[in-house]
């Protein structure tokens, strides 16, 4: 089954994607982890990517249609995988969609995750990643037992340094111009479903599965 999450900056993408792939068995590949990863090694792509990522700018496409081209390759890709935070331009959507022709493969389902800008302002600003496992955390709405430490593997918490209001602004307003077009995109393939990114993880997580499986 390959899949995409589409949706705002603090949607819960990264979330659903990592139980998917715990209950498809099928990879998570998160442009956004990747580039980062790049990013804390040092090496020649996250120089490149750093400065766009910390302005909220998206890095350029030619650069993220590679690093998806070489990947949805990997062995463990076989039986499909989840794209999360990719695509997110149009070029990127036609890139994605003439390479999986060029396999011979499609995208079987395009799931939307719509939640308003202010909740995801409120939630981004205040949101603490785990270090290690990629658990999130909330100052407020949802507070580690320990202020700063990670209540599933115990490693330190930290705050993207996208994570402040301007560049979260800003990266909302990026994904109005540069992404919400690729639901139209996706509508008119006809595999696009939506879902209102509203209630507990878990609830979500059991509507998604209803529109996969
Ligand atoms: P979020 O969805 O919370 O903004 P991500 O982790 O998906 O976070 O992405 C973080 C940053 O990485 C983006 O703001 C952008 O700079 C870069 N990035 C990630 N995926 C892409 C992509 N497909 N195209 C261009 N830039 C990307």
């Amino acid at each position: 089954m390959r899949l995409i999450l589409l949706g705002p900056p603090g949607a819960g993408k990264g979330t659903q994607a990592k139980m998917l792939k715990e209950k498809f068995g099928i990879p998570q590949i998160s442009t956004g982890d990747i580039l980062r990863k790049a990013v804390d090694q040092g090496t020649e792509l996250g120089k490149q990517a750093k400065a766009v990522m910390d302005d909220g700018q998206l890095v350029p496409d030619e650069i993220v249609i590679e690093l998806i081209k070489e990947r949805i390759k990997d062995e463990d890709c076989s039986q499909g995988f989840i794209l999360d935070g990719f695509p997110r331009t149009i070029v990127q959507a036609e890139k994605l969609s003439e390479t999986l022709e060029e396999m011979g493969l499609a995208i079987d389902h395009v799931i939307d995750f719509e939640v308003n800008h202010q909740e995801l302002i409120e939630w981004l600003t205040g949101r603490r990643s785990c270090s290690n496992c990629g658990a999130m955390f909330h100052g407020e709405t949802r507070p580690p037992k320990k202020a700063g430490i990670c209540d599933v593997c115990g490693h330190e918490l930290y705050q993207r340094p996208d994570d402040n209001k301007e560049t979260i602004i800003k990266r909302l307003e990026v994904y109005e111009k540069e992404t919400a077009p690729l639901k139209e995109f996706y509508r008119k393939q006809g595999n696009l479903k939506s879902i209102a990114g509203r209630g507990s993880v878990e609830e979500i997580f059991s509507q998604v599965c209803s529109l996969v499986s």
